[in-house]
């Protein structure tokens, strides 16, 4: 099947981590909480189901912290934090790419959003 060109694909900077999705996301979410603001991320929301991991073997080192819901996932060789997944791969599972694994072009346009993770648990939009 050809690739929509909808579709988004992000990739941290060594390539040894792949990520593909059929969509591209809507807003991206940058969030004030205090994993989210040292990172940098900006957040693609999407179903577990929905986005296609691609590593290479031992690429990938989890990073769990507070609730231990979810699993912060860089890549061993390059330090780029490519994406976080729900703990539990169940139906309600989530995951988040980082958009900044996007190439520019394909996170131009994309609206930014900010989550105040940090206090309210609300969009400061
Ligand atoms: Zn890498």
């Amino acid at each position: 099947m050809a690739e929509a060109n909808s579709g988004v694909t992000a990739s941290c900077h060594c390539g040894a981590v792949t990520l593909k999705a059929a969509a591209a996301p809507a807003t991206l979410t940058q969030c004030t909480c205090s994993i989210c603001r040292r990172y940098g991320a900006q957040w693609a929301y999407y179903s577990l189901g929905d986005v296609q991991v691609a590593a290479e073997p031992d690429a990938l080192s989890a990073y769990v912290w507070g609730e231990r819901e979810i699993e912060f996932l860089h890549c061993t060789r390059c330090g780029c934090l490519t994406h976080y997944e729900s703990i539990k791969k169940d139906a309600d599972g989530r995951i988040a790419i980082n958009g900044r694994m996007l190439a520019p072009e394909a996170a131009a346009g994309i609206p930014l959003r900010t989550f105040d993770g940090a206090k309210t648990w609300k969009y400061l939009d």
